[in-house]
């Protein structure tokens, strides 16, 4: 069977969908299924060959990740400002409790956060990480959040953060 392309599918390839499956195959011919945080560097020096089955429509088909780039940014290896709405830089970010919350004295609280830095927060583990680099916070990725946008003001989102964390 000759494996698609999955730079050919684009974007559309669903490369962090929870159906997709991923079957790596190493140098001397051991196939493991799924990946781990050494497959994208072991996929770009030639040690090893990713595939995945994408099922749905295409599920009698094998797809080769011949991207490995963009392999690389939708599971946030590489950082995409595209994808994720985010620059790679300082944000500038304005935040206070939500006057909403109930409870702030605990450990994690509502808090209602502005960017005025121009970025919008499309993925929240990708913002979560950098605000963890460079401030030390401790956002929530797990449970809701929301964004909400009033004409002539930049977007204000409601996150949940541990409390101690936030400076
Ligand atoms: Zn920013």
């Amino acid at each position: 069977m000759q494996p698609r392309s999955a730079a050919a599918a684009g974007r559309d390839f669903p490369y962090t969908s929870r159906t997709t499956c991923y079957i790596e195959i190493s140098e001397g011919g051991t196939v493991s299924h799924g990946i781990d945080s050494g497959t994208y560097e072991r996929a770009r020096s030639g040690k090893s060959s990713l595939y995945a089955v994408w099922p749905g429509e295409w599920s009698s088909h094998l797809f080769v990740i011949d991207d490995l780039d963009e392999y690389a940014r939708a599971h946030g290896i590489i950082h995409d400002q595209g994808r994720t709405g985010l620059a790679e830089h300082e944000h500038l970010v304005r935040w206070k409790l939500s006057p909403d919350e109930t409870k702030p004295n605990a450990s994690y609280v509502d808090i209602e956060l502005e960017l005025d830095c121009g970025c919008v927060i499309e993925d929240l583990r990708a913002f979560a990480n950098q605000m963890r680099t460079q401030r030390g916070w401790d956002i929530a990725t797990s449970g809701g959040w929301s964004s909400s946008t009033r004409q002539g003001h930049n977007t204000t989102y409601s996150l949940r953060a541990r409390r101690k964390s936030l400076s």
